[in-house]
């Protein structure tokens, strides 16, 4: 089995839960819970960071003292909106204190007021037929450094981004029935 954890500080935690148990399903032995505490990293396959308000999940890390295992985890990440940010190695919020775990920078909220949040058809690397993408306050990465390969771009900038095990949508796999986008992370894990 394959054990995946959610942080779970805030954000969208329940449907990340959700999504990797039915990704998951046919594989017996596999687990999905909620990461809170350093000891709940512990043996884990995978760590799911979610959406949610990126300056909040960040001050959160630091008061659960989680930052420092969390950059050293060594198993596969999501990351998705909020969770990009927190993955990145740079952002343009100095209230966000990154985690540096894939070499890409971010922008949070690329999208401006007028039109925060949007849902669109995308075309992901890797999939043969388009990915119905829900952007909410969305962040993209402005560029991403060596061994970072770019998956998808919108006009605001890059929406999806592989680095060997770990994986960062601007967008929300979580939300919505399609669960290609988590298969082909598990399938990366290689286990
Ligand atoms: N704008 C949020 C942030 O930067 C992300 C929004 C989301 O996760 N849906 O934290």
């Amino acid at each position: 089995g394959v054990k995946v954890g959610v942080l779970a500080l805030q954000g969208d935690v329940a449907e990340h839960i959700a999504a990797f148990r039915e990704a998951l399903i046919d594989r017996p032995g596999s687990t999905v819970g909620p990461v809170r505490h350093a000891e709940d990293l512990a043996d884990l396959d995978a760590l799911a960071i979610p959406g949610g308000e990126s300056t909040t999940i960040s001050r959160l890390i630091e008061k659960n003292g989680l930052y420092e295992p969390l950059v050293g985890f060594e198993g596969g990440i999501f990351a998705t909106c909020a969770g990009m940010v927190l993955a990145a190695d740079r952002v343009d919020d100095p209230r966000v204190r990154t985690l540096a775990l894939i070499p890409m920078h971010v922008a949070r909220n690329a999208f401006g007021r007028q039109v925060d949040s949007r849902e669109t058809l995308l075309d992901v690397a890797g999939l043969a037929e388009p990915f119905r993408a829900v952007f909410i306050r969305a962040p993209v990465a402005t560029e991403v450094g060596p061994g970072a390969e770019v998956l998808a771009r919108i006009p605001e900038g890059i929406a999806a981004v592989r680095c060997g095990r770990h994986m960062a949508f601007a967008f929300h796999p979580e939300l919505g029935e399609d669960l290609r986008l988590h298969r082909t992370f598990l399938e990366g894990l290689g286990i």
